[in-house]
């Protein structure tokens, strides 16, 4: 089915279940990764997906041929399996998960050994193995154990709650309706939210691969139950998570469902409050909002690539402590450098406990912006001349190169004009202080995309 000699996409390797995602091909991803480990002691675990333990099982049998011996962690939230790779001192991870992706999707996430994912250099080693067929299966004697572990959601919940004042969250018992996705955040979430004194009602939280209850993508469409219940029952709270429990989106006491940087802006502006002068990490989509709080509480902000993993290795290298994306992933570094959304929860808690005033409130004080999207067809093949293009007639105004182009204007106006990496199309995301100027911006430079494509195709004809 793979026609490149590429196997991993922007998380990860991902695919239909036995069409591109088979056991064989699971367990020769196992033999590759297994082999550029170079033995070792590796964690495997999967989330709740109907193909989690055939494909686990698959790659264990990879790893295993290898000479890696696998720590078998079972069903788990990956930011669990994350922290289990730094607490037990493994040289790494394979996570069976495809995160946000619809049921019949499963998917390969390599992690290294500081719990975050691989980077692309790495990802291009295990990929040259596999195509080039270099995997080195070990002789029978040396071929890796298999161990199965116990009491790792345990230890992710007891190190989150290193980072927050829990007698403090405690003292406010907060009502808070969790919405798991029927997936893996049931095993993790109610747990952690009681041991911070909070009363728990759960929906969606019967583990069940084909996820009856709604799609894995905690998208507001997504999220009606989820605000229905926190308003008839009067909530402080609800949370939704993603497939794998690693993107978290909150919703306030009256049921309004809000975007991930709005209130990763809110963690960031408590986060500053507390920590002055430090680097915030986030991708050039996220909203100006993530600036703005930013200049006003002594943060420096650094954007970066679109992309998790890209944020990650940032904060990383940067020794950030924060970083954040809109899409509901919040990177916590005193606790591990990668999104989790056990531990976006529990600062929220902590915020609303230290702030004592309603989530709407706080939420609703910050800056405001309206945002449009728009999108532009565009041929691969033409995608970067249309960039250069595009870039030089941006000449002149704050722009950001670092993916796509980014415009920052002085009313507080942007537009972000980026080529997908999977349809040929262009996307725009504008934002504005007014509805009407955001709309315009993504008419505008709709307009312009227009204008060079038609001219570079008049040119090639
Ligand atoms: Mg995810």
């Amino acid at each position: 089915m793979l026609l490149s000699r590429r196997l991993f996409g922007t998380n990860g390797i991902r695919g239909v279940a036995n069409k591109e995602l088979t056991p064989e091909m699971a367990a020769a991803i196992g033999s590759a990764v297994g082999t550029f480990f170079k033995r070792g002691n590796l964690i495997v675990g999967h989330d709740a997906r109907t193909s989690g333990p055939m494909l686990a099982n698959a790659v264990i049998s990879g790893l295993n041929a290898t000479g890696c011996n696998v720590l078998f962690a079972g069903m788990a939230p990956t930011p669990a399996l994350q922290y289990a790779v730094k607490n037990h001192r493994t040289n790494g991870a394979v996570i069976i998960t495809a995160s946000h992706n619809p049921p019949e999707y499963n998917g390969i996430k390599v992690v290294w050994n500081d719990g975050i994912e691989l980077s692309r250099e790495q990802e291009i080693e295990i990929e040259n193995i596999f195509f080039d067929e270099k995997v080195h299966y070990a002789e029978w004697n040396e071929i890796g154990a298999l161990q199965t572990i116990s009491g790792i959601i345990d230890e992710y919940v007891d190190a989150i709650k290193k980072h927050i004042d829990v007698a403090k969250i405690a003292s406010k018992h907060f009502h808070v309706v969790v919405d798991a996705a029927n997936s893996v955040a049931a095993l993790a979430i109610p747990k952690l939210l009681r041991e911070l004194g909070c009363k728990v009602t759960t929906i969606n939280a019967n583990i069940d691969g084909t996820f009856p209850g709604r799609l894995p993508e905690p998208r507001p469409e997504n999220l009606k139950d989820l605000s229905l219940t926190v308003r008839a029952i009067g909530a402080d709270l609800g949370v939704a998570f993603d497939g794998d429990a690693d993107r978290s989106i909150f919703v306030d006491e009256t049921g309004e469902v809000h975007w991930g940087d709005k209130t990763f802006a809110l963690v960031e502006k408590y986060f500053l409050k507390n920590h002055p002068g430090e680097k915030i990490v986030s991708p050039v989509s996220s909203s100006t909002l993530v600036k703005d709080i930013a200049d006003a509480y002594g943060g420096e902000i650094v954007w970066t690539k679109v992309g998790s993993v890209t944020v990650s290795q940032t904060m990383k290298k940067l020794n950030a402590k924060l970083g954040g994306e809109e899409n509901g992933g919040i990177f916590y570094g005193p606790h591990q450098s990668v999104r989790d959304g056990g531990m976006a929860a529990a600062l929220i808690l902590n915020l609303m406990a230290e702030a004592n005033e309603k989530l709407s409130k706080m939420l609703n004080e910050l800056p405001k912006y309206f945002i449009e999207k728009g999108k532009v067809e565009c041929s691969n093949d033409l995608k970067e001349k249309v960039l250069e293009k595009l870039t030089e007639e941006m000449k002149g105004l704050n722009i950001s190169t670092i993916d796509g182009v980014k415009v920052w204007f002085e009313d507080k106006s942007s537009i972000l004009v980026r080529p997908s990496g999977t349809e040929p199309i262009y996307r725009l995301y504008a934002e504005a202080k007014t509805a009407e100027k955001a709309k315009k911006l993504v008419q505008e430079y709709g307009s312009k995309l227009e204008r060079i494509i038609d001219s570079l195709k008049s040119q090639r004809a």
